[in-house]
């Protein structure tokens, strides 16, 4: 094809779909990147973080990246490596537990499908515990222990569909009770609930808790697709080393093979601009404005399956298809909520109050036609 007509077509797809989150993107965990985070891919994305001998110092940065997420969930000797999203993060982590020898899969119906995938994919055996108010019931996951054996129980910090919070703590008690291990999917959680709920231990200050997911592409301001699968220490993650014959340093860590370099430079940029304490005041800042959300749900007579504890707003309704679609047609997308009937915002950094004033004056006239 000539060059013009590359571009002319390129040009049509970018006019034919939502390209600016502001305009309106509502339902999905992603949001524009940070400019340092886009330069930093920009700079290093053409080459393979997994040929560790000609780029050892990238590496480095994915290391230092890790470490500094591991810190938010009290992690203190973490490594681990930047995925491709939460799916891999969490495919990554059940592979290590299969391969330390858990077989089993406590997981709720609140926990994203990468985890029944990934338990499909590595042929382990999925159980399913009950919960309370959308979180993990432990007396359910001890009864199921006893009768199952050990596993690896996930919990999640920041349920995809309501957005609540396992209770890690017992969570992990009743883990350690019946020898198993625990794996936290914090992706979306994981730079909101640390600082947001400090007292609460939500990660590696628990025994059991052995791996975790959070993903720098969510709230993290990184560029997709950068995940971040965090590991309690070298030992645990021994068995994502893997031999690797014709690269020159003979290994690669990681699922898949060549791995660029631009979402492991671009995560380590901007966690290191933002630290802890600027992830703190933009989690403040969304659980502020997921309030307000609430508010306004609630004042047009809609409920909530039960009130999230990161920024994820769930509006029950049985006429989610009805309503996502019709909102779309008017330039707002939002996604179903899946567990429950309903549809579901999440409060992302590009959600301005302006924004959800939109989304709210649009869903007042969807549902009064
Ligand atoms: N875990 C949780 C809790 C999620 O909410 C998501 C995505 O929304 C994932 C895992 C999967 O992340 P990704 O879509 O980046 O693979």
């Amino acid at each position: 094809m000539k060059l013009e007509d590359i571009m002319s077509r390129l040009a049509e797809v970018a006019r034919s779909v939502p390209i600016h989150y502001r305009d309106g993107i509502l339902g999905s965990m992603t949001t524009p990147p940070h400019p340092l985070a886009k330069a930093a891919f920009d700079m290093f994305q053409g080459l393979n973080v997994n040929d560790e001998e000609l780029y050892r110092p990238l590496r480095e940065l994915e290391e230092e990246a890790i470490k500094e997420l591991g810190s938010y969930l009290g992690g203190s000797r973490c490594t681990g490596y930047i995925t491709s999203g939460g799916s891999e993060s969490n495919l990554a982590a059940l592979y290590l537990a299969r391969e330390h020898g858990f077989n089993n899969v406590y997981y709720t119906a609140a926990a994203h499908h990468s985890i029944t995938k990934a338990a499909y994919l590595l042929r382990m055996r999925p159980v399913e515990v009950k919960m309370k108010e959308y979180r993990m019931d432990p007396a359910s996951l001890r009864s199921l222990c006893k009768a199952n054996g050990p596993g690896v129980v996930v919990v999640t910090v920041g349920t995809t569909s309501v957005g609540t919070i396992d209770p890690v703590e017992e969570v992990s008690d009743v883990a350690a009770e019946c020898d198993s291990i625990v794996h936290v999917d914090a992706a979306l959680g994981g730079l909101v609930a640390p600082f947001v709920y400090p007292n609460r231990k939500l990660g590696f200050q628990n025994g059991p808790v052995m791996s975790a997911t959070l993903d720098p592409h969510k709230l993290g301001l990184a560029p997709l697709p950068a995940g971040g699968l965090i590991v309690r220490d070298e030992h645990w993650f021994k068995p994502l080393d893997f031999k690797a014959e014709y690269y020159p340093a003979g290994h690669q860590v990681g699922l898949f093979g060549t791995r660029s370099g631009g979402p492991v430079a671009a995560t380590w940029a901007i966690v290191k601009y933002m630290g802890r304490d600027g992830y703190a005041a933009q989690a403040h800042e969304l659980m502020e404005r997921t309030r307000y959300l609430l508010n306004e749900v609630k004042g047009l007579g809609l409920e909530t399956p039960v009130d999230p504890e990161v920024p994820v707003v769930c509006i029950e309704h049985a006429g989610d298809d009805y309503l996502m679609r019709s909102l779309a047609k008017e330039g707002v997308y939002v996604y179903k909520c899946g567990l429950v009937p309903g549809i579901r915002v999440v409060v992302m950094p590009h959600v301005t109050k302006a924004l959800l004033d939109k989304f709210v004056s649009l869903l007042r006239e969807v549902l009064s036609q």
